[in-house]
């Protein structure tokens, strides 16, 4: 009869739309790269002058609305931080000492003359995001949850002065591991042309000004075959700072470690002071102080520095093989991690990661 032909049909099968975004975060955490993917939600806090901080929540995440003369497009009136979340073996949420990134965002708004979140909203503004967005904290090893809390200006006025409207929010990223396939040596570039941060500047705040500086020099890196920017001081041009996003450190041969002191240009790194606390608890003397291109060059010719790392958070810690300029070169491309340097992020690594006592209660639980 007709119309009872039956025809191959190629059944489709249309997941709810919960199904399509649980197979899409399982696809992202197999493979989480960095800052590309992003979470379900977001959280944002409202400030006006009047009022103060009103109004926090946990939204979808997604588009802000900013209007054209919003005061941060213009004037950069802008803050952030970057924290990790880890997932331990027992499936619980861990942040590493956060309190220091509250008091550092404190202190960044302060010198980009914005409001000032107090340290308990900061925590709770993480506990809210993790707790909805659980899921998202990868669990294979060295993966993370990227924690951005920023603020901004928002306030629609063209005139230059601190802005009267703010915004607060926190997104979120799944983070795969820096170094797939073991950790490598770096060379880094050291800028002569471009400094970072002056006497009385922005250096140590997070602010985004200081990133959108350094974006050419770390331009000129790459192009130098480098991972990273080294920036020296703006005044004499003679002292290391640190790098483009992490702080630096030399190893000595006499149980030695050093690192150039805070001198208000410098960020003030939480993973710089942890590992400042780790090796003294191994008997090491730690000297923070000014550090020259010149000490660098001489320490490596003598034997007198036998290692040199870069730290932060987003790699934790990242052996330095040779720094490099247009005229001559400190180290050499080829130059294997040092002892203490893999010993001393495997110890961080693995507080962070719960498998080893937090002496030092640095954990958090979310
Ligand atoms: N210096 C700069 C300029 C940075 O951006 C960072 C990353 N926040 C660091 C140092 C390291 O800081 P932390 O250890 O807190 O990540």
């Amino acid at each position: 009869g007709t119309g009872t032909e039956s025809f191959p049909l190629a059944w489709e099968h249309r997941p709810s739309e919960s199904a399509i975004a649980e197979a899409r975060r399982e696809e992202i955490l197999a493979n989480p790269g960095f800052g590309k993917h992003f979470t379900d939600h977001m959280v944002a806090i409202d400030w006006t002058l009047e009022d103060g901080w009103y109004d926090a929540r946990v939204q979808p995440y997604g588009p802000l609305l900013l209007d054209p003369a919003a005061s941060v497009l213009h004037y950069a009136q802008e803050i952030f931080e970057g924290l990790k979340a880890y997932r331990h073996d027992d499936g619980s949420v861990w942040t590493f000492r956060p309190e220091k990134n509250a008091e550092r965002f404190q202190r960044s708004a302060r010198r980009l003359a914005l409001p000032e979140l107090s340290t308990d909203d900061f925590l709770e503004s993480l506990r809210r995001l993790v707790a909805v967005d659980n899921d998202w904290v990868p669990s294979g090893e060295d993966t993370s949850l990227y924690l951005r809390p920023f603020m901004i200006a928002n306030e629609s006025f063209l005139g230059v002065r601190a802005a009267q409207k703010v915004g607060y929010y926190v997104i979120a990223s799944p983070a795969g591991a820096y170094f797939s396939g073991g950790v490598k040596p770096v060379s880094i570039w050291l800028s002569t042309t471009y400094t970072r941060a002056g006497r009385g500047g922005t250096g140590a705040a997070k602010c985004g000004g200081n990133y959108a500086a350094s974006l050419l020099p770390q331009q000129e890196a790459a192009e130098n075959g480098c991972a990273q920017v080294l920036f020296l001081d703006a005044e004499t041009g003679t002292h290391i700072e640190e790098l483009g996003g992490m702080n630096i450190f030399f190893v000595h041969k006499d149980n030695r470690v050093v690192t150039p002191e805070l001198t208000g240009s410098i960020l003030e790194g939480v993973t710089r002071d942890s590992i400042i606390q780790l090796v003294r608890d191994r008997g090491y003397e730690v000297e923070e102080r000014a550090v020259s291109v010149e000490d660098w060059r001489a320490g490596v010719e003598s034997g007198d520095i036998t290692e040199v790392f870069a730290c932060g958070t987003a790699a934790v810690i990242t052996p330095i093989a040779e720094l490099k300029t247009s005229e001559f070169s400190i180290g050499s491309a080829d130059a294997e991690a040092g002892e203490l340097t893999m010993s001393i992020r495997e110890e961080l690594t693995d507080i962070q990661y719960g498998r080893r006592d937090d002496r030092h209660n640095w954990l958090y639980r979310l």
